[in-house]
């Protein structure tokens, strides 16, 4: 079969069949689970040094994880409950590695749904195999609203030549094959007609990546500015609709991102029922006070909701239905800060220093709200949709 000859023997292409069984499925997740162990281990270092991933990243490409989401006949095409899993785990492990994850299968479905059929035989087999994919559309002056977007590309011969910079990249010091939104230069066309999106790979003549930001959390994301300075991008780079280019990797990313804040109030929960019981307080368990438990009983409670929310956002990815994913990126990512933060409040100076992962988890927690649509775009567009 051509999936399980384009990237080595790993885990899907041994047990890799189109409609995969429930004991396939575990059998996928099991061997997350002994990666993961792994990347759990790295995960402080990851946080405490800003270090990208690149051994996590590695191993997950190895073991065909890189490919599993991308459609078939490039990757392995697998289904929206197990990305949902997977990135769950690789949430609990390294929310940086789950987020680099989240923004190349976000990447390879936007490629895969607007690209050409040269495009995507050209890239997304390297992608599955482990060439990491980013998206860049943000820039400074635009923020939320790219309708003001400056990049520009402008057709010289057989090359387009981009200038202007990109910033707030996931990836941008790490991926190594970007999709990158910018305007047409002598287009007359009005928004969004007037916006292309453009492959470019790093090493690309005029692209570097520039400025490092600190990001509070998932600070391994390699997050930057990408800065393209007449970079030549061959002509047959074009993907002529570029809203369309990254709307349509959108939906995973917002199934991705919840997936991730969902992975982090989960193990907040998990640490936080370890804790009440082992530490005694006055002679007691911590977890015989009241209030303690009234704390516990609400995370417990708001962990169902969000596993029950994230189902329906299963659904919903595949029926393509936006405003839903809307309703359970907004619900899930909102609802897991209160859960962390609780963790805090639970596990007091011992959740608040480093002494348990709980502070990092919440600072992961702030990224899912601002990507794939913020909270509050998202829920301009939701209140304008529930009006018609
Ligand atoms: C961790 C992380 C990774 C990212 N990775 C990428 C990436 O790979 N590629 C990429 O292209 N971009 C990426 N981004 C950028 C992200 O998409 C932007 O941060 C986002 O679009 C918001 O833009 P801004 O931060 O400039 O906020 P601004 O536009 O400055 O807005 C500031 C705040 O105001 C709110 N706001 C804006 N307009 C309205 C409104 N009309 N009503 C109510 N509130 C409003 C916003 O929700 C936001 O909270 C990333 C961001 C983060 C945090």
């Amino acid at each position: 079969m051509v999936v399980c000859r384009m990237i080595n023997t790993n885990i899907f292409s041994d047990v890799y069949s189109p409609c995969m069984s429930v004991s396939e499925e575990a059998l996928i997740l099991k061997s997350l689970g002994e990666l993961s162990k792994r990347f759990s281990e790295r995960a402080g270092r990851v946080d405490r040094e800003g270090l990208f991933p690149e051994d996590n990243l590695r191993e997950l490409s190895d073991n065909g994880y890189l490919g599993a989401f991308i459609p078939r006949p490039y990757g392995f095409g697998l289904g929206a409950s197990l990305y949902v899993e997977v990135v769950k785990e690789l949430a609990k492990a390294c929310a940086s590695t789950a987020w680099l994850y989240v923004v190349h299968c976000a990447a390879a479905q936007s490629l895969y749904a607007c690209g050409s059929d040269e495009q995507r035989e050209r890239y997304l087999r390297r992608a599955a195999s482990g060439k990491l994919m980013g998206l860049a559309a943000t820039e400074v002056a635009t923020g939320s609203g790219i309708s003001g977007m400056e990049t520009r590309a402008e057709l010289r011969g057989d090359v387009y030549v981009l200038n202007g910079a990109k910033s707030f990249i996931t990836a941008a010091h790490g991926a190594h094959i970007f999709l990158v939104v910018a305007r047409m230069a002598n287009s007359d066309a009005p928004f969004p007609k007037n916006l292309s999106a453009f492959i470019v790979e790093r090493g690309a003549k005029g692209f570097s990546a520039g400025q490092r930001f600190e990001p509070m959390g998932m600070r391994g994301i390699g997050w930057g500015e990408l800065v393209l300075r007449e970079c030549e991008v061959p002509r047959e780079n074009v993907i002529s609709d570029g809203v369309r280019t990254i709307n349509s990797g959108g939906h995973m990313g917002m199934l991705g991102a919840s997936a991730i804040s969902f992975g982090l109030a989960e193990a907040a929960l998990e640490v936080c029922r370890r804790h009440v019981k082992e530490r005694v307080v006055g002679g007691q368990a911590l977890g015989h006070r009241e209030g303690v438990k009234a704390m516990l009983s609400e995370m417990g409670s708001s962990v169902e909701a969000m596993r029950q929310v994230l189902r329906f956002g299963v659904d919903a990815f595949t029926r393509d239905s936006y405003p839903d994913l809307l309703k359970v990126k907004g619900f899930i990512t909102e609802t897991s800060l209160r859960v962390l933060d609780l963790a805090l409040r639970v596990t007091g100076a011992h959740g608040y220093s480093r002494l348990l992962p709980l502070e990092r988890y919440y600072r992961d927690a702030r990224a899912p709200l601002l990507h794939f649509q913020t909270l509050e775009t998202g829920r301009n567009v939701l209140g304008s949709i529930l009006q018609t």
